[in-house]
């Protein structure tokens, strides 16, 4: 059962109640979520709930009807995140875990670490203890392949997983693995699963060959009910009556899972279909569907891998699923997850005593819940962020500039409303600032109500006038009256402060959550593809990023024919890519103009540096406004 606590309950009635249930038979878990706290009480008793329900600081209690308890939404209704040092699985990120099938040997597992990293992989997988069907196939390499397992996870920053397939290892492998992982053979082993469930470490549990989800999460339950706190679930695909590939994927289990439980759900792509050409379109399916990430396996020399070879991906084509994926998660409103680069490239801000600070500050401009404040969350998940909201755009870049905070978060471009000048301008007047990362977002408004708002009273619809307008065809059709705000996220709080449920906001999800606000429908903007391009800035005095492969340009030329051409005639000379041209007017200089360009950067720096000494020399002003990575 579900025993949900009064909002201001003292301790001492949170211990009594505690202390009830455990007496009465009950495991008890506390879950402190945003809108309520609660304890999820469940064991092989029964109680009468008004026993519970009259208890001082109880609010209410609400009994669970699935067979899973502990797994199920009833009792969490939002979603849980595994946290494994600088990497999650669930909520906003897709995590990548690559690997080979099973560790062969110290050269092949440093060389898979090393591969599956550069492309972006953020976590290693290998196999030490291989289940295979045949005992005289390879049985993996034991305790020595852990170590060696361990030892490349190291190397490359990367947490590690291994399946275990014995109660007897579980010490053993506790010091070698960040995550176990209990394989489709033995989901119901269940032995094995309460021996790996005491055993303090985050696992993934993949699904049965022939298990129901309600068996999965079932054996999900035995994890937690022994005392598991962080389990994620892994479709790798079911027996059917199909034998092209090696299983069938359930691609609908992933949807199924998230409405029944609160675990992060993950897909294997390669034992799903056994066929390396079939993984990839196999594995963006599976991001399509609301993933929260994906296990794949990647080897070195797949030809000659001892297990798995066959649907065991290359490093090339690793490579590009990982580019595929990145581009694909902002359209289901994800962001890929990334390791920061190896700590000697990481950008940490220099010029003030904070130089190494862990907690970086970033401004935006708006309120809590700006859709500014999603891009940055997305930006910097790997690290603790200090949101810090102001309220003009020349306030995001004074607080930079002064040092308040480590970066700024601007929105340069708008795939719809186009560029947002003020920014660029702000860029111009700060030749302190530049750029140091771009990051993009999609748009996606929802309807907003008040925490007892029915969609069928709404009357007044409240948002900035832009996100009246990207959601036109849905207000006309409900027949809402529309109130301009002066920001969408504000118009939220705007709601909040009402005395009245007939009124309504729109906005991002995250601005409905900050404001303890309902979500009453999602996705309500005319036009899907609405992206939002936002600027990382910092000041100058920030290190120079890794490897740089844009950058944006502000420049003006002079007023003689053929000025802007000769310009652009140095760039193809030197074979530099064009991927943005926009001309504004100079203000204060009527029918004068300047240009935005953004270039790319080729690997060949020194190409680079010359072209651009050569093209600044035909303009009349000339400034760079940073040099990033995309
Ligand atoms: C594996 O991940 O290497 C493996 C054996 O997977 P499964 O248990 O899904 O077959
Ligand atoms: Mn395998």
């Amino acid at each position: 059962m579900v025993v949900v606590l009064e909002h201001d309950i003292r301790d001492s009635h949170k211990q009594r109640i505690r202390e009830f249930l455990e007496q009465h038979g009950f495991q008890v878990r506390e879950i402190v979520g945003v809108e309520e706290t609660i304890f999820g009480a469940v064991g092989p008793v029964s109680i009468d709930i008004r026993n519970v329900e009259v208890l001082p600081g109880v609010d209410k209690v609400v009994p669970i009807s699935k067979p899973y308890k502990l797994a199920s939404r009833e009792l969490k209704k939002s979603d849980s995140v595994v946290h494994i040092g600088r990497i999650a699985f669930g909520g906003p990120r897709m995590t990548v875990v690559a690997g080979p099938c099973a560790v062969e040997g110290r050269e092949e597992i440093m060389e898979a670490a090393r591969i599956v990293r550069k492309s972006g992989a953020v976590m290693l997988r290998g196999g030490a203890f291989k289940p295979r069907t045949s005992p005289y196939s390879f049985q993996g390499l034991g305790e020595e392949g852990l170590r060696y397992l361990k030892e490349a996870g190291e190397a490359n920053g990367m947490p590690v997983i291994s399946e275990i397939v014995s109660p007897l290892h579980v010490d053993m492998m506790r010091d070698y693995v960040d995550m176990f992982q209990i394989g489709t053979r033995n989901m119901q082993n269940f032995e094995l699963l309460k021996a790996v469930g005491a055993a303090e470490k985050p696992i993934m549990l993949k699904r049965g060959l022939c298990s129901t989800i309600e068996e999965w999460l079932m054996a999900a339950e035995y994890l937690l009910a022994h005392g598991a706190e962080d389990v994620i679930l892994c479709e790798r695909g079911i027996r059917t009556f199909e034998t092209y590939t090696r299983n069938s994927l359930d691609i609908s289990s992933i949807p199924v899972v998230k409405k029944l439980s609160h675990l992060p759900i993950v897909v294997d792509p390669s034992h799903a279909t056994g066929i390396r050409a079939k993984v990839p379109p196999v594995a963006r399916a599976a991001v399509a569907a609301g993933a929260d990430g994906i296990i794949v396996e990647v080897h070195p020399d797949p030809d000659r891998a001892l297990s798995d070879g066959a649907q065991s991906l290359f490093p090339e084509q690793f490579e590009k699923l990982m580019r595929d994926i990145e581009a694909m998660t902002p359209v289901v409103g994800r962001e890929l997850m990334r390791l920061p680069e190896p700590q000697e490239n990481r950008p940490a801000f220099r010029g003030t005593d904070r130089t190494e600070h862990e907690v970086v500050r970033v401004a935006f401009q708006g309120a809590r819940g700006a859709y500014s404040e999603t891009a940055l969350l997305r930006y910097f998940q790997s690290r603790e962020t200090v949101p810090t909201p102001v309220s003009s755009f020349r306030d995001v870049f004074t607080a930079v500039l002064e040092g308040h905070v480590e970066y700024g978060m601007v929105p340069l471009e708008n795939s719809l409303a186009g560029s947002v000048h003020e920014n660029y301008d702000l860029l111009l007047q700060f030749p302190d600032i530049r750029i140091v990362a771009e990051t993009q977002i999609r748009v996606e408004h929802c309807l907003i109500g008040r925490p007892e708002a029915e969609l069928g009273h709404i009357h007044t619809v409240y948002s900035h006038p832009q996100g009246l307008a990207q959601c036109r065809a849905y207000l006309e059709e409900s027949g809402f009256k529309q109130m301009p705000y002066y920001d969408t996220a504000g118009s939220v709080a705007w709601i909040a402060g009402c005395n009245d449920d007939g009124v309504a906001a729109i906005a991002s999800a995250d601005a409905a959550r900050i404001y303890g606000m309902k979500v009453l429908r999602e996705g309500i903007e005319q036009n899907p593809h609405n992206y939002t391009r936002f600027a990382v800035i910092a000041r100058l005095e920030h290190p120079d990023v890794d490897r740089p492969n844009r950058c944006s340009l502000v420049l003006s030329t002079p007023d003689s024919p053929g000025a802007l051409s000769k310009c652009l005639n140095v760039l193809a000379s030197y074979e530099l890519n064009l991927k943005k041209l926009e001309s504004r007017p100079i203000p204060g200089k009527p029918w004068s103009y300047m240009f935005y360009l953004d270039v790319e950067i080729p690997e060949d720096m020194s190409r680079f540096e010359r072209g651009i000494a050569e093209f600044a020399s035909y303009t009349e002003d000339f400034r760079l406004l940073g040099k990033y990575r995309v």
